[in-house]
């Protein structure tokens, strides 16, 4: 079991992905449930009456919410008579044998993060300090982008456990929604290494920092785009989704994999930012014509459909809920820890991390893996996720940006984040005494 609170951060090593049992919770049965199911029981008998209220107060407190389709059968059964105490016997034929595992790591305050609560205000203060960061300014290369409210702020967090938090600083901020822009890239790349495979995919695409801004004119020795977290790269790996099938497919096919990693709520189409983009693409036309000037695109891509592809993609809808589950679904190996569904092969989730560590960040990405660690992508429109692996995946949106086109406050709380927690890739040669000796 991990310890926390605000003063003592989490000592657990985060180097490994560690994602959740699941294979042993669903093959949990019988004697052995019936057993976690009693040890849950007791360890909350000691501080009182067991009632439904208390057992649902407890789950709440550890971040696990009222539709989380894992506790399903729990939470009916928490809903009726609150009050009226159990035995320790209707407690065991309350809870469903699978729901049992998921239910007594939550009481015993042994899901990820240790205790929730100190986490979860930890990470709010992170949130409030960074609000404090005002500097930068609205894109405006998009005229509909330029309409963002410069104040906005929200974060969503979702741990590979499937504990959720979420916070906005101004009425409204929580559940805003914002198209994604450039936090498409990651799962565009994610989806053509799933269809083709690294070998493939990477004989169109590099993997290597750019040092350039994202929409530099600029090819890699071998003439491919530097890597896919730049619009060139993303333009390139919009090629290689289904090239031969019609835009509506191919559309509807990357929408359902937003779909399922960020938990089952449907993303939706920002068809007023799509259009405004459409008509100020001239720096994205002139990278696709670059490309295919050199030969870059396969074969079966046509040009126009593919920026069609790529801009469509880049206002898909969404909200920092839904986004941390997708970066949490990175976080946990692939899987979304709520649905528990496999949304990404392990192979293809290590792709994209390293690149989103090493190029996640435009050309301030050097900067931010050196103090960071993390592997995070951001988008124009302010929105960012950042992913520690085997933790926790997190979401921001604040419109304004830096420079180098990176949200101010996304980049204030990613470094206080890895001040609160040892979460930088190489924290444990600080921290881990096991390391050196
Ligand atoms: N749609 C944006 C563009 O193509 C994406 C860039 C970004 O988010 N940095 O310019």
């Amino acid at each position: 079991m991990t310890q926390s609170s605000p003063d003592k951060p989490p000592a657990r090593p985060i180097s490994a992905f560690t994602t959740r049992p699941a294979q042993f919770e669903r093959a949990e049965a019988g004697e052995e449930a019936r057993q976690t199911a009693r040890d849950a029981f007791e360890a909350m008998a000691r501080t009182g009456p067991v009632t439904p209220r208390r057992l649902a107060e407890r789950l709440e407190s550890q971040g696990l919410e009222h539709d989380d389709p894992r506790l399903k059968g729990t939470w009916a059964a928490l809903g009726r008579a609150p009050d009226t105490p159990f035995d320790a016997l209707t407690f065991c034929d309350c809870l469903p044998r699978d729901e049992c595992h998921l239910v007594s790591r939550a009481v015993a305050g042994a899901l990820v993060t240790g205790e929730f609560g100190p986490f979860r205000q930890r990470v709010y203060d992170l949130f409030h300090y960074a609000s404090q960061e005002t500097g930068g300014q609205v894109a405006a290369y998009i005229p509909e982008l330029a309409k963002a409210d410069p104040d906005a702020f929200a974060l969503g967090g979702c741990t590979i456990d499937g504990q959720r938090l979420s916070i906005g600083l101004n009425e409204g901020d929580e559940t805003r929604e914002f198209c994604v822009q450039s936090v498409m890239k990651p799962i565009n790349y994610a989806i053509a290494l799933e269809l083709l495979g690294e070998e493939v995919v990477h004989t169109y695409v590099g993997r290597e920092p750019s040092g350039q801004s994202f929409n530099e004119i600029t090819l890699d020795r071998l003439r491919r785009p530097h890597n896919p977290m730049i619009n060139a790269g993303a333009i390139m790996t919009s090629a290689l989704i289904r090239p031969t099938h019609d835009m509506n497919s191919r559309f509807d096919f990357v929408q359902r994999v937003w779909r399922s990693a960020s938990g089952g709520e449907a993303s939706s189409f920002d068809r007023a930012t799509f259009e405004s983009e459409s008509h100020h693409a001239d720096r994205n036309y002139a990278l696709a014509y670059f490309m295919r000037e050199h030969g870059g695109f396969p074969e079966e891509a046509d040009l126009f459909t593919t920026m069609e592809l790529y801009l469509r993609c880049c206002s898909i809808q969404t909200d920092v809920r839904r986004l941390a589950a997708v970066a949490a679904t990175l976080a946990n190996g692939g899987v979304n820890p709520v649905t528990e569904r496999q949304v990404f092969q392990r192979e293809t989730v290590k792709d994209v991390l390293s690149l989103m560590l090493s190029c996640g960040m435009y050309d301030f990405s050097g900067e931010y893996a050196f103090t960071v660690g993390l592997p995070a992508k951001s988008g124009v429109s302010g929105t960012m996720m950042i992913v520690v692996p085997g933790v926790v995946g997190l979401a921001l949106y604040s419109p304004r940006l830096g420079a180098q086109g990176n949200p101010e406050r996304g980049v204030e709380f990613s470094r206080q984040l890895v001040r609160s927690f040892p979460w930088h890739v190489y924290a444990p040669i600080v921290s881990d005494p096991n390391i050196a000796r």
